[in-house]
């Protein structure tokens, strides 16, 4: 039997807001357990909710980037459950009129043209707290500690639209969900960083036999963070569900967690529906009324687009496309390659040593660009040199590694080091001579009209000056000579 597949995704992002949604305790990743927290993130009684109304920008800011329509009036809600994160017995989310709704984002769809992904609604709660267990898993922990930090973060959650456009293969999935993200970074909504949790989604999967009007019920797998755990998870639900319906059974609705070790679902619980969260109201937040201009504000201040920049990238700059296509995947890279401009002449070069090179110095130092020690104008500096042949790409990476550890400008390590390139006629003339000499029989083939001989000796006079002679004028010189 063949299968169509619906899936479609909840993304939650934690903003990037100095401050928590309800109360002033800060947002932090470094801080000590229970370090961020006050009597109001912690649900004491008699405390109440004042509203961060920069995270209410944030999250316009996200549903205008997303193509939503903003709500003129906003509701939140108490989505009650019990759990021991959730310090007040509820979270303040938002039910009924969220903030943004009927949105759309297009990605390329798998027919290789634009496909237009519908979202419902993108609201905004707090997060929950974190329960640290004393061993690996729950079960076999002795004892569970929990740290308040998280709780009352404010958090945006976008959720697809099952009805209108969804979703329907592995490669949409993966394309939807790097562009939402890359627009949350690039928008300076949320860092979306996966290993902090800021970027974490549910997914819904349902199957139907191709030409069946109707599909299976959809089983929900909950908390993932890594795209590639989504995959893996939305790839074994595809079978599961394929084999169950084959088999005559059914699929019943159901909520499962992905076991990252055995690459599996596990059942977690039948899925609740919205009636056992009780949501209602929230008495201690007043309705919000969200002004046009407000709105409009946002809309005027809006940071460029990811798509656009890429564009840009492209035509302004000259960049390859895939170059292009790699940088503009993190915005802080972005932001660097963009202050490298203005210093650079060849941003042809600039743009692959970025995706090249500094990449790899991230990786084998496991940092982010943020805190690379390499100012642009220095890095700019070392491209222009390795452009106008003032140096070899090869000098090029030991001057740059150099630059990296000592903080050194490529001038200087240049200076210090001796890596300045051997262009002096005479004395190229003599090594060419020296080397021609101790080579004969390379020389005689070179006479005999095998041009590609010259490399051979162009290779034994760099090795030689490591790699400092100018390689365009020893090739001349044994040309001439010859
Ligand atoms: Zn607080």
């Amino acid at each position: 039997m063949d299968f169509d597949v619906i899936i479609c995704f909840e993304i939650h992002a934690e903003l990037s807001t100095k401050t928590k949604l309800f109360c002033r305790c800060p947002v932090s990743y470094d801080a000590a357990p229970n370090e961020n927290i006050c009597p109001v993130c912690t649900g004491h009684p008699g405390t109440l909710p004042v509203l961060n109304r920069k995270a209410v920008e944030c999250c316009i800011r996200a549903g205008l980037a997303l193509n939503c329509n903003i709500n003129s009036r906003s509701i939140f809600a108490r989505k009650n459950y019990f759990y021991p994160d959730l310090p007040k017995g509820y979270q303040i989310s938002q039910y009924e009129c969220p903030l943004c709704e009927d949105g759309y984002l297009e990605i390329p769809g798998d027919d290789g043209k634009p496909y237009i992904v519908g979202i419902k609604r993108i609201h905004l709660e707090e997060d929950a707290g974190k329960l640290v267990h004393s061993a690996v898993t729950f079960e076999a922990s002795e004892y569970s500690l929990v740290d308040y930090n998280r709780a009352g973060v404010p958090l945006i959650e976008i959720v697809a639209d099952h009805t209108k456009n969804p979703i329907r293969s592995l490669q949409e999935a993966r394309s939807y969900l790097g562009k939402v993200r890359q627009i949350l970074q690039h928008i300076g909504v949320s860092d979306c960083v996966i290993e902090q949790g800021q970027f974490r989604c549910d997914v819904n999967i349902s199957l139907r036999q191709v030409k069946s009007p109707d599909f299976n019920e959809r089983v929900e797998i909950k908390n993932m963070a890594s795209f590639k755990s989504i995959i893996e998870a939305l790839k074994y639900e595809i079978k599961r569900q394929s084999e169950i319906i084959e088999s005559g059974g059914e699929i019943s609705q159901e909520t499962r967690l992905f076991d990252e070790v055995k690459m599996v679902t596990v059942p977690m619980r039948s899925k609740e529906d919205a009636p056992d969260y009780r949501y209602f109201p929230d008495p201690d937040l007043v309705e919000l009324d969200i002004d046009r201009d407000f709105v409009r504000k946002i809309k005027d201040d809006m940071p460029e687009l990811p798509g656009i920049r890429l564009n840009r990238f492209i035509k302004d700059f000259g960049i390859s496309e895939e170059d292009a296509h790699l940088i503009i995947g993190k915005r802080d890279l972005s932001d660097y390659f963009e202050s490298c401009v203005p210093y650079c002449t060849d941003l042809k070069k600039l743009g692959s040593w970025i995706t090249n090179e500094l990449i790899k110095v991230l990786n084998e130092n496991s940092i982010s660009i943020k805190k690379f020690p390499v100012a642009p104008k220095d890095f700019a500096r070392l491209i222009t040199l390795i452009s106008c042949n003032n140096i070899t790409e090869k000098i090029g990476r030991l001057v740059f590694k150099d630059m990296f550890e000592t903080g050194g400008t490529p001038d200087s390590i240049i200076e210090e080091k001796g890596l300045k390139p051997i262009q002096e006629t005479d004395i190229l003339e003599k090594m060419v001579e020296e080397i021609m000499k101790e080579n004969p029989g390379v020389v005689s083939r070179l006479k005999d009209g095998k041009k590609e001989s010259v490399n051979f000796l162009i290779g034994k006079i760099m090795k030689r000056t490591r790699g400092r002679a100018d390689a365009k004028k020893v090739s001349a010189l044994i040309l001439k000579k010859v």
